[in-house]
Protein backbone atom coordinates (compact mmCIF):
# COMPACT_ATOMS: atom_id res chain seq x y z
CA UNK A 1 0.00 0.00 0.00
CA UNK A 2 1.09 3.43 -1.24
CA UNK A 3 0.75 6.74 0.80
CA UNK A 4 -1.78 7.69 -1.80
CA UNK A 5 -3.77 4.59 -0.91
CA UNK A 6 -3.15 4.66 2.67
CA UNK A 7 -4.69 8.47 2.47
CA UNK A 8 -7.50 7.60 0.44
CA UNK A 9 -8.77 4.80 2.64
CA UNK A 10 -8.29 7.22 5.81
CA UNK A 11 -10.57 9.49 3.80
CA UNK A 12 -13.09 6.84 3.27
CA UNK A 13 -13.03 5.71 6.47
CA UNK A 14 -13.59 9.82 7.93
CA UNK A 15 -17.02 9.93 5.43
CA UNK A 16 -17.98 6.72 6.91
CA UNK A 17 -17.79 8.13 10.94
CA UNK A 18 -19.31 11.54 9.42
CA UNK A 19 -22.11 9.27 7.65
CA UNK A 20 -22.72 7.88 10.63
CA UNK A 21 -23.48 10.84 12.85
CA UNK A 22 -27.12 10.73 13.60
CA UNK A 23 -28.59 14.83 12.21
CA UNK A 24 -30.43 17.12 13.68
CA UNK A 25 -33.83 15.44 12.50
CA UNK A 26 -32.94 12.36 12.66
CA UNK A 27 -32.02 13.01 16.77
CA UNK A 28 -35.36 15.17 16.83
CA UNK A 29 -37.19 12.07 15.43
CA UNK A 30 -35.53 9.34 17.71
CA UNK A 31 -37.47 7.90 20.68
CA UNK A 32 -34.30 7.96 22.74
CA UNK A 33 -32.13 10.68 24.31
CA UNK A 34 -28.72 10.15 25.20
CA UNK A 35 -27.79 12.71 28.46
CA UNK A 36 -25.36 10.62 29.78
CA UNK A 37 -23.88 8.33 27.28
CA UNK A 38 -26.46 5.57 28.04
CA UNK A 39 -30.31 6.01 25.43
CA UNK A 40 -32.87 6.80 27.88
CA UNK A 41 -36.42 6.42 26.27
CA UNK A 42 -37.42 10.52 25.71
CA UNK A 43 -41.23 9.62 27.45
CA UNK A 44 -39.57 8.94 30.63
CA UNK A 45 -38.01 12.19 30.43
CA UNK A 46 -40.70 14.12 29.62
CA UNK A 47 -43.14 12.23 32.29
CA UNK A 48 -40.41 13.87 34.85
CA UNK A 49 -40.72 17.44 33.67
CA UNK A 50 -38.01 17.21 30.78
CA UNK A 51 -35.65 15.89 33.88
CA UNK A 52 -33.69 13.20 33.38
CA UNK A 53 -34.45 10.76 36.36
CA UNK A 54 -30.94 9.13 36.01
CA UNK A 55 -28.36 11.76 35.95
CA UNK A 56 -30.62 14.86 36.53
CA UNK A 57 -29.93 16.94 33.17
CA UNK A 58 -32.59 19.48 32.81
CA UNK A 59 -33.51 19.09 29.19
CA UNK A 60 -35.37 22.33 27.61
CA UNK A 61 -38.52 22.96 27.86
CA UNK A 62 -41.23 25.39 26.27
CA UNK A 63 -43.24 27.91 28.08
CA UNK A 64 -46.63 26.00 27.47
CA UNK A 65 -44.97 22.89 28.49
CA UNK A 66 -43.55 25.14 31.64
CA UNK A 67 -46.86 26.52 32.87
CA UNK A 68 -48.94 23.33 32.44
CA UNK A 69 -46.03 22.32 35.15
CA UNK A 70 -46.56 25.22 37.43
CA UNK A 71 -50.50 25.51 37.19
CA UNK A 72 -51.59 22.07 35.71
CA UNK A 73 -52.75 21.59 32.24
CA UNK A 74 -54.33 24.65 30.32
CA UNK A 75 -55.00 26.28 33.65
CA UNK A 76 -53.31 29.49 33.02
CA UNK A 77 -54.17 32.68 30.56
CA UNK A 78 -52.42 33.66 27.27
CA UNK A 79 -51.46 37.16 27.41
CA UNK A 80 -51.73 38.86 24.01
CA UNK A 81 -49.11 41.81 22.84
CA UNK A 82 -48.91 44.34 19.76
CA UNK A 83 -47.03 42.99 16.98
CA UNK A 84 -44.71 45.00 15.12
CA UNK A 85 -45.62 45.41 11.54
CA UNK A 86 -42.18 45.51 9.75
CA UNK A 87 -40.19 42.53 11.81
CA UNK A 88 -37.53 42.52 8.86
CA UNK A 89 -36.23 46.59 8.95
CA UNK A 90 -33.17 45.47 7.99
CA UNK A 91 -34.28 43.08 5.12
CA UNK A 92 -31.70 40.73 6.70
CA UNK A 93 -30.08 37.68 5.05
CA UNK A 94 -27.18 35.38 6.45
CA UNK A 95 -27.41 31.61 5.03
CA UNK A 96 -31.37 32.29 5.28
CA UNK A 97 -33.44 35.44 5.14
CA UNK A 98 -34.26 36.51 8.42
CA UNK A 99 -37.90 36.37 7.46
CA UNK A 100 -37.85 32.42 6.63
CA UNK A 101 -36.49 31.90 9.81
CA UNK A 102 -39.50 33.53 11.80
CA UNK A 103 -41.72 31.88 9.45
CA UNK A 104 -39.42 28.81 10.44
CA UNK A 105 -39.61 29.19 14.37
CA UNK A 106 -43.33 30.05 14.57
CA UNK A 107 -44.24 26.52 13.33
CA UNK A 108 -41.53 24.73 15.31
CA UNK A 109 -42.77 26.06 18.23
CA UNK A 110 -46.44 27.78 17.63
CA UNK A 111 -45.88 30.85 19.21
CA UNK A 112 -45.67 34.20 17.39
CA UNK A 113 -42.58 35.24 19.04
CA UNK A 114 -40.14 33.94 21.55
CA UNK A 115 -41.46 34.85 24.37
CA UNK A 116 -44.99 33.45 25.77
CA UNK A 117 -46.85 35.50 29.12
CA UNK A 118 -49.82 34.49 31.02
CA UNK A 119 -51.28 35.00 33.92
CA UNK A 120 -52.53 32.42 36.65
CA UNK A 121 -52.42 31.63 40.63
CA UNK A 122 -49.54 29.77 42.37
CA UNK A 123 -50.69 29.44 46.44
CA UNK A 124 -54.23 31.27 45.78
CA UNK A 125 -52.10 34.23 44.85
CA UNK A 126 -52.24 36.06 40.94
CA UNK A 127 -49.19 35.82 38.90
CA UNK A 128 -48.31 37.36 35.62
CA UNK A 129 -45.40 35.11 33.96
CA UNK A 130 -43.33 35.64 30.79
CA UNK A 131 -40.93 32.28 29.79
CA UNK A 132 -38.73 32.73 26.90
CA UNK A 133 -39.08 29.66 24.30
CA UNK A 134 -35.05 28.82 23.63
CA UNK A 135 -36.57 26.96 20.71
CA UNK A 136 -37.44 30.41 18.63
CA UNK A 137 -34.22 31.47 17.21
CA UNK A 138 -32.34 30.72 20.35
CA UNK A 139 -34.36 32.75 22.69
CA UNK A 140 -33.44 35.76 20.91
CA UNK A 141 -34.87 39.07 22.04
CA UNK A 142 -36.19 41.82 19.48
CA UNK A 143 -39.43 44.11 19.23
CA UNK A 144 -42.43 41.43 19.29
CA UNK A 145 -40.48 39.78 22.77
CA UNK A 146 -39.87 43.64 24.45
CA UNK A 147 -43.82 44.06 23.42
CA UNK A 148 -45.04 41.06 24.95
CA UNK A 149 -42.78 42.13 28.20
CA UNK A 150 -44.70 45.17 28.46
CA UNK A 151 -47.82 44.27 27.55
CA UNK A 152 -47.88 41.57 30.83
CA UNK A 153 -46.02 43.88 33.48
CA UNK A 154 -48.80 46.57 32.26
CA UNK A 155 -51.21 43.56 33.05
CA UNK A 156 -49.14 42.34 36.08
CA UNK A 157 -49.06 46.43 37.41
CA UNK A 158 -53.41 46.48 36.48
CA UNK A 159 -53.95 43.41 38.57
CA UNK A 160 -51.40 44.28 41.10
CA UNK A 161 -49.56 40.99 41.19
CA UNK A 162 -45.97 39.75 40.80
CA UNK A 163 -44.11 39.16 37.98
CA UNK A 164 -42.03 36.08 37.01
CA UNK A 165 -39.89 35.98 34.26
CA UNK A 166 -38.50 32.50 33.34
CA UNK A 167 -35.10 33.24 31.08
CA UNK A 168 -33.57 31.15 28.21
CA UNK A 169 -31.65 32.99 25.60
CA UNK A 170 -28.29 33.58 23.58
CA UNK A 171 -28.92 37.22 23.70
CA UNK A 172 -30.65 39.83 21.50
CA UNK A 173 -31.58 39.52 17.97
CA UNK A 174 -28.57 40.29 15.72
CA UNK A 175 -31.20 40.33 12.63
CA UNK A 176 -32.79 43.56 13.98
CA UNK A 177 -29.56 44.81 15.62
CA UNK A 178 -30.29 48.18 17.44
CA UNK A 179 -33.86 47.84 17.23
CA UNK A 180 -33.10 44.63 19.32
CA UNK A 181 -30.49 46.36 21.83
CA UNK A 182 -33.16 48.87 22.32
CA UNK A 183 -35.32 46.43 23.83
CA UNK A 184 -32.47 45.89 26.94
CA UNK A 185 -33.52 49.47 28.07
CA UNK A 186 -37.27 49.09 27.80
CA UNK A 187 -37.56 46.53 29.60
CA UNK A 188 -35.75 47.40 32.35
CA UNK A 189 -37.77 50.62 32.31
CA UNK A 190 -40.64 48.62 32.70
CA UNK A 191 -39.41 46.54 35.47
CA UNK A 192 -38.23 50.06 37.37
CA UNK A 193 -42.89 50.35 36.43
CA UNK A 194 -43.45 47.58 38.71
CA UNK A 195 -41.19 48.31 41.42
CA UNK A 196 -42.75 51.74 41.74
CA UNK A 197 -45.98 49.85 41.97
CA UNK A 198 -44.03 47.63 44.89
CA UNK A 199 -44.87 44.82 43.02
CA UNK A 200 -42.63 41.74 43.26
CA UNK A 201 -40.52 40.74 40.22
CA UNK A 202 -38.73 37.39 40.47
CA UNK A 203 -36.43 35.90 38.00
CA UNK A 204 -36.35 31.79 37.30
CA UNK A 205 -32.84 31.05 35.05
CA UNK A 206 -32.89 28.66 32.90
CA UNK A 207 -30.24 26.77 31.03
CA UNK A 208 -28.65 28.72 28.91
CA UNK A 209 -29.19 32.29 30.23
CA UNK A 210 -26.63 34.75 28.04
CA UNK A 211 -26.00 38.28 26.45
CA UNK A 212 -28.04 40.63 26.33
CA UNK A 213 -30.79 39.43 28.60
CA UNK A 214 -28.69 38.55 31.19
CA UNK A 215 -27.51 42.44 31.14
CA UNK A 216 -30.91 43.59 31.40
CA UNK A 217 -34.61 42.32 32.62
CA UNK A 218 -32.46 39.05 34.55
CA UNK A 219 -30.18 41.02 36.44
CA UNK A 220 -32.55 43.29 37.13
CA UNK A 221 -34.95 41.08 39.65
CA UNK A 222 -35.72 40.98 43.73
CA UNK A 223 -35.25 37.55 44.02
CA UNK A 224 -33.13 35.43 41.88
CA UNK A 225 -33.82 31.27 41.16
CA UNK A 226 -31.13 29.38 39.49
CA UNK A 227 -32.40 26.10 37.50
CA UNK A 228 -30.05 22.97 38.74
CA UNK A 229 -29.39 20.03 37.66
CA UNK A 230 -26.18 18.13 36.74
CA UNK A 231 -22.57 19.58 36.51
CA UNK A 232 -23.98 23.07 38.51
CA UNK A 233 -27.24 23.71 36.46
CA UNK A 234 -28.38 26.65 33.96
CA UNK A 235 -25.42 28.07 32.74
CA UNK A 236 -25.64 32.42 33.28
CA UNK A 237 -23.44 34.46 31.79
CA UNK A 238 -22.93 37.65 29.45
CA UNK A 239 -20.34 36.50 27.44
CA UNK A 240 -19.74 33.08 26.54
CA UNK A 241 -16.97 30.45 28.26
CA UNK A 242 -14.68 30.73 25.17
CA UNK A 243 -14.65 34.18 24.86
CA UNK A 244 -13.69 34.83 28.33
CA UNK A 245 -11.12 31.78 28.30
CA UNK A 246 -9.55 33.40 24.91
CA UNK A 247 -9.26 37.68 26.91
CA UNK A 248 -7.97 36.27 30.18
CA UNK A 249 -5.93 33.59 29.14
CA UNK A 250 -6.74 32.05 32.25
CA UNK A 251 -7.66 28.32 33.38
CA UNK A 252 -11.62 28.35 34.11
CA UNK A 253 -13.23 26.13 36.72
CA UNK A 254 -15.20 23.60 35.26
CA UNK A 255 -18.24 25.05 36.88
CA UNK A 256 -18.10 28.22 35.71
CA UNK A 257 -20.74 30.50 34.73
CA UNK A 258 -23.12 27.93 36.09
CA UNK A 259 -25.94 29.12 38.17
CA UNK A 260 -24.28 27.10 41.41
CA UNK A 261 -21.03 29.31 40.62
CA UNK A 262 -22.74 32.41 40.27
CA UNK A 263 -24.32 31.53 43.42
CA UNK A 264 -21.17 31.18 45.25
CA UNK A 265 -20.27 35.09 43.58
CA UNK A 266 -23.47 36.49 44.48
CA UNK A 267 -25.24 36.85 40.98
CA UNK A 268 -27.92 34.36 42.15
CA UNK A 269 -30.12 34.05 45.66
CA UNK A 270 -30.92 30.17 45.34
CA UNK A 271 -30.55 27.19 43.48
CA UNK A 272 -33.40 25.02 42.85
CA UNK A 273 -34.35 21.85 41.55
CA UNK A 274 -37.51 22.42 38.70
CA UNK A 275 -39.88 20.35 40.67
CA UNK A 276 -39.02 22.99 43.83
CA UNK A 277 -39.41 26.38 41.98
CA UNK A 278 -43.18 26.56 41.91
CA UNK A 279 -43.77 25.37 45.40
CA UNK A 280 -40.59 27.61 46.72
CA UNK A 281 -42.03 30.59 44.58
CA UNK A 282 -45.41 30.04 46.42
CA UNK A 283 -43.84 30.66 49.89
CA UNK A 284 -41.51 33.56 49.07
CA UNK A 285 -44.34 35.22 47.52
CA UNK A 286 -46.87 34.38 50.56
CA UNK A 287 -43.81 36.38 52.74
CA UNK A 288 -43.75 39.09 50.62
CA UNK A 289 -46.97 39.64 50.05
CA UNK A 290 -48.02 38.82 53.79
CA UNK A 291 -50.77 36.15 52.48
CA UNK A 292 -50.13 33.81 55.28
CA UNK A 293 -52.18 30.46 54.93
CA UNK A 294 -52.68 28.64 57.27
CA UNK A 295 -50.58 25.74 55.79
CA UNK A 296 -47.70 28.09 55.02
CA UNK A 297 -47.26 29.62 58.14
CA UNK A 298 -45.12 26.88 59.74
CA UNK A 299 -43.44 26.17 56.30
CA UNK A 300 -42.85 30.48 56.38
CA UNK A 301 -41.52 30.60 59.72
CA UNK A 302 -38.77 28.06 58.88
CA UNK A 303 -37.59 30.16 55.74
CA UNK A 304 -37.37 33.78 58.06
CA UNK A 305 -35.04 33.08 60.41
CA UNK A 306 -34.68 35.46 63.96
CA UNK A 307 -31.23 37.11 63.30
CA UNK A 308 -31.03 36.87 67.37
CA UNK A 309 -32.01 33.51 68.28
CA UNK A 310 -29.60 32.68 64.86
CA UNK A 311 -26.59 34.18 66.83
CA UNK A 312 -27.76 32.80 70.20
CA UNK A 313 -27.16 29.37 68.28
CA UNK A 314 -24.22 30.43 66.63
CA UNK A 315 -22.28 31.14 69.78
ZN1 LIG B 1 -29.38 11.60 31.72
Amino acid sequence: MNWITRIRSAAERIKTAVRKRASKAEIAASKYISCHGVPVEKKIIEQNNFVCPECNKHHLMSPSQRFNMMFGENNWKKINSQMVKDPDVYNWVDTKKYTDRLKEAKKITGQDNAILSCESKINDIDVVVSAVNFRFIGGSISMDEGENVLASVQTAIDKKCPYIFVSASGGMRMMTNMLSLMQMTRMTIAINELRKNNLPYIVVITNPTTGGLSASIVSTSDICIGEGGNQGGATFAFAGRRIVETTTKGELPTDFQTVSWQQSKGQVDMVLDRKDITHTIGTLLSILLKKHKSENIEENNSLIKDPVQENKEAS
